[in-house]
């Protein structure tokens, strides 16, 4: 059974997004937990989570994916906006104990000038200080294309931090099919080398979901500019690779590709189409 299902809004509420999925023949969704650009969360609708878990229950929706406001920055050279991303990463993890047992990405976030060791140090410091033995949500680190100074973009970065969070079973990574792209991982023509590669330095086990993206870039571009499946560098037939892996086929799968509803259901089911319901490759 494939998971997967795309990017949706969240601003009509948790029960809009579980119907929108159906609708699109998804299983599971991701959503930003606020503007994007960051501010203040919605109030939270008990009774629209109430009505959308048992909504899920009922149509076989899954390990939803929260999304963290892709401004934040909790590698910042300014302690303000270093505060801001921890309270708002804070706020986030909090709210989503409402849906229990799903996950929560994040981008790791820029050093600016200050050296990646630095930035390394601020991300596992901040996760250290809002993580919490109790919580179900799983925090996972996405995997960057390394524009500008991004951290993340290499496996060794995200296994640094990893190392250095002590709730580490809370802790999981995001690969973006894009991003590993861009960051110079060729999983168009290498893909078991790159999955090789991933196990060896952070280890498969810990990766726990997939942005299903093509890129509008040549290999290690790093520009992190999403195009439709089979429209970019990457090809439709790398990306069907990519959802059939032994390796990654179990895991749940994410569309960010440019794309309305009905663009996304004709992606949906292209992946369907071509997944093999037992590989043994
Ligand atoms: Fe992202
Ligand atoms: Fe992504
Ligand atoms: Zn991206």
């Amino acid at each position: 059974m494939l998971t997967i299902g795309c990017h949706l809004s969240s601003s009509k509420g948790y029960l809009a997004m579980g119907k929108e999925a159906v609708k699109i023949d998804a299983n599971t969704f991701q959503f930003f937990t606020r503007n994007p650009r960051g501010g203040n969360a919605k109030e939270l609708n008990p009774s629209d989570v109430e009505a959308f878990l048992a909504y899920a229950r009922e149509h076989g929706i899954q390990r939803i994916l929260a999304h963290a406001p892709y401004t934040l920055n909790a590698c910042s050279a300014d302690e303000h906006l270093r505060d801001f991303a921890r309270r708002t990463m804070e706020d986030d993890l909090n709210r989503l104990e409402y849906t229990p047992g799903n996950c929560y990405n994040f981008h790791p976030g820029s050093h600016v000038k200050q050296g990646v060791e630095a930035g390394i140090t601020y991300i596992a410091d901040m996760l250290n200080q809002i993580l919490k033995p109790e919580q179900s949500t799983t925090v996972l680190l996405e995997t960057m294309a390394g524009k500008g100074s991004e951290v993340g973009r290499c496996f060794e970065e995200l296994r640094e931090i990893l190392d250095r969070v002590t709730l580490s079973s809370h802790m999981g990574v995001c690969l973006d099919t894009c991003h590993v792209w861009d960051g110079g991982y060729d999983i168009a023509n290498h893909l078991d080398e790159v999955i090789h590669e991933f196990d060896q330095v952070i280890g498969l086990k810990h990766l726990k979901a997939i942005h299903l993206n093509d890129s509008l870039n040549p290999l290690g571009a790093r520009k992190d500019r999403h195009a439709r499946i089979g429209e970019g560098c990457i090809g439709k037939e790398a990306l069907i690779r990519v959802v059939n892996h032994p390796a990654l086929r179990h895991l749940p799968f994410y569309l960010e590709t440019p794309n309305e509803l009905d663009g996304y259901a004709a992606e949906i089911a292209l992946m369907r189409e071509h997944f093999l319901e037992s590989n043994t490759i």
